[in-house]
Order: C-alpha cells, then sequence, then structure tokens
C-alpha cells in the first residue's frame, strides 16, 4: 500500500511475558496462551501501519532446555493463534545463546542476546525498517534496553511479570509503563496522532465486530430486488 522506498516502521515485541503466557522456558505448543489486550491491540498497530516483529532471547535452547525444533513447534503455533485474530507477524527472530548454556554451539555470548541489539539491526537490515520511528515492548528491562540502545522508543508491560528493576534515571529508561498490552498500544497510537478508542474498553478503530467481518458500509451492494 505504501511506497516501496518508503521506510518501514515496526513494533518489536518480546514475546514471553508480553504477548503470551510465560511458565518460564516455554516448549509445550499446547501451553501458548495469548495475553490480555494482544488481540485487539496488536491489529490497531498493524492499522497504524507498523510491522509487527518479534525479538525473544530463547536462552533455554543454550541451557538445553528445549531444542531448536521445539521452539519453531511453539512459535508455529503462536502465527497459528495470532493469525486466527487477523494479526501478522513481518518477521520473527530469536537468539538460542547464552554464554552459562551447555549445548554447543549456543553457549557463547552473542550481539543478538537482548539488552544487545543485535535483532533489532538485523530486522532493520532485512525489512528496511527505520529504527528510530519504531517502538519497543516487554515485560523486562532487557526488553527495553535492548530496543533503546537501537533508537526505538520503549515500553514496559508490568502487569505480566515482575522483573524489571527500571527505572535507572538514564537514556534506558521506558518511555511509558503499561499495565497490559491495551494501555501500550493506547499510548503508541496517541503519540503517533491516531485515533482512540471512544472510551473504555471500547474497541479500537477501524476494529471488525466481534465475531464477524466488518459490515459494508451502505445497503448498495445488496442482493438484487
Ligand atoms: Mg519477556
Amino acid at each position: 500500500m505504501s511506497p516501496s522506498n518508503a521506510p518501514r516502521r515496526a513494533i518489536f515485541l518480546d514475546r514471553d511475558g508480553t504477548i503470551i503466557h510465560d511458565p518460564g522456558y516455554l516448549s509445550d505448543p499446547k501451553a501458548v496462551v495469548l495475553l490480555p489486550g494482544v488481540a485487539e491491540g496488536l491489529p490497531a498497530l498493524m492499522r497504524a501501519g507498523f510491522d509487527l516483529i518479534i525479538v525473544t532471547n530463547q536462552s533455554g535452547i543454550a541451557r538445553g532446555k528445549y531444542t531448536v525444533e521445539a521452539y519453531e513447534t511453539v512459535a508455529a503455533r503462536l502465527e497459528e493463534l495470532l493469525a486466527a485474530e487477523g494479526i501478522e507477524l513481518a518477521a520473527s527472530y530469536y537468539c538460542p545463546y547464552h554464554p552459562e548454556g551447555v549445548v554447543a554451539p549456543f553457549n557463547i555470548e552473542h550481539e543478538d542476546r537482548k539488552p544487545s541489539s543485535g535483532m533489532w539491526h538485523r530486522a532493520a537490515a532485512d525489512l528496511g525498517i527505520e529504527l528510530t520511528a519504531s517502538w519497543s515492548i516487554g515485560d523486562g528491562e532487557r526488553d527495553i534496553v535492548g530496543g533503546k540502545r537501537a533508537g526505538t522508543r520503549g515500553i514496559i508491560v508490568a502487569g505480566n511479570r515482575d522483573k524489571w528493576p527500571l527505572p535507572l534515571l538514564g537514556p534506558v529508561d521506558p518511555d511509558f509503563v503499561a499495565r497490559d498490552m491495551r494501555e501500550a498500544v493506547l499510548y503508541i497510537l496517541r503519540a503517533e496522532g491516531v485515533a482512540l478508542p471512544d472510551g473504555p474498553g471500547a474497541p479500537f478503530p477501524g476494529a471488525p465486530f466481534p465475531g464477524g467481518p466488518s459490515p459494508e458500509p451502505s445497503s448498495a451492494e445488496g442482493p438484487p430486488a
């Protein structure tokens, strides 16, 4: 829809504890559950013109908790759940490395591992993303630090898991602390000058009616008399 040479903007999403429930070292596709606000919020970000990109640390691979194949099974289940909500990921990056891992070749430090920003820069190069026009959302300090180092703005989603010592009163603090994904999306839409829901709990503008597609704008296309 936009010209192919226009810079793309993205929302960089942490996965575990941000868009899905985080039981710790998730490897069972049956345990993939979307968190509140994700099914309604991410489509609103797509309609606002953002690419959705997952950037997730998966040290469980280096630690021998699960395999790359198991990770991919979980990732496929997540894509299935998102697709059912009309949500399409532009890309998904994961970091299997950890220096204290036990599984070669993943038992090393790596620039992709958050709070380093390697995955952001890979996405920018792969997809032509303008990082300074992009946002990062995560439930952990490292998600925000990685995103801020890459040049994005960052939002902590605080309601899911308490593991963030921020603020640090420095340049890598989050721009906003949201209680859930809905509030994070509202903050971004407001900052971007995009229309907001009519009130608390109201659907995001442009959202399909629950249980079906948007109605036709008029009766002009109704069946012939
Ligand atoms: Mg997380």
